[in-house]
């Protein structure tokens, strides 16, 4: 059967401080079922936020495992606890591992509930009326993954720290690479239509045609 493109969903992004981390509330015009992309610090006025917008988490999806991402699982989680917490299988250890998702080098110790569920490329997310592809991006962490909405018109990709408005994740993380970074962004999202919508971790949201045109490090300008 084939499904009717869906309208893009709403998406209401909520910055956290400390590392001006993006979250993503992400659902339906129609519904009040929403998912949670990304949970970082601050989680009181996140969750203030989602009191605010009236809306009711029923899954929560990282995109890896650095603390700005994952310090709101608990929060999230311990307000509806059905709420599963997905993220990619190579990077589920590090929400319980306070090295590998960096909080210990920032001189405390951050541990998210584990994974409920490990996801890995090609997989779909179903929640709250949407159907989320999964793609491994490894770059930036290991683990990576990056969620696709392809249903929607335009298209949405939540990006975490892969793309970035005229930017690009750090690679020189434990488990970085400049390479595998370069291959994530133009196997996984520069083959995605231009007008699709990027919702990335850190700053402005951008679309996948402007990066593939300006973007310094990995766009047409970046070509010698
Ligand atoms: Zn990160």
């Amino acid at each position: 059967m084939m499904s009717n493109p869906a309208p893009t969903p709403r998406i209401t992004c909520f910055v956290s401080r400390p590392f001006s981390e993006n979250t993503y509330l992400v659902h339906l015009a129609d519904s009040t079922r929403c998912v949670v992309v990304d949970p970082g610090f601050e989680s009181e006025q996140l969750l203030e936020k989602i009191a605010m917008l009236r809306l009711t988490p029923v899954a929560i999806l990282c995109t890896h495992g650095h603390l700005d991402h994952i310090a709101g699982n608990e929060a999230v989680k311990s307000c509806w606890p059905d709420c599963p917490i997905v993220i990619g299988k190579g990077d589920a250890f590090k929400l319980r591992d306070t090295f590998a998702n960096l909080s210990q080098p920032y001189g405390f110790d951050l541990r998210s509930p584990p994974a409920d569920r490990e996801v890995s490329e090609g997989e779909i997310v179903s929640a709250a009326g949407i159907d989320f592809e999964v793609r491994e991006t490894p770059g930036h962490s290991a683990g990576h993954v990056i969620y696709v909405v392809r249903q929607a018109r335009p298209g949405v990709v939540l990006g975490g720290d892969v793309l970035f408005a005229s930017g690009v994740g750090r690679w020189d993380t434990p488990d970085g690479s400049w390479e595998e970074l370069e291959a994530s962004i133009r196997d996984k999202i520069f083959n995605l239509p231009d007008d699709t919508i990027v919702y990335p971790g850190h700053g402005e949201t951008t679309t996948v045609g402007d990066e593939k045109r300006f973007n310094p490090y990995v766009g047409a300008a970046a070509r010698r």
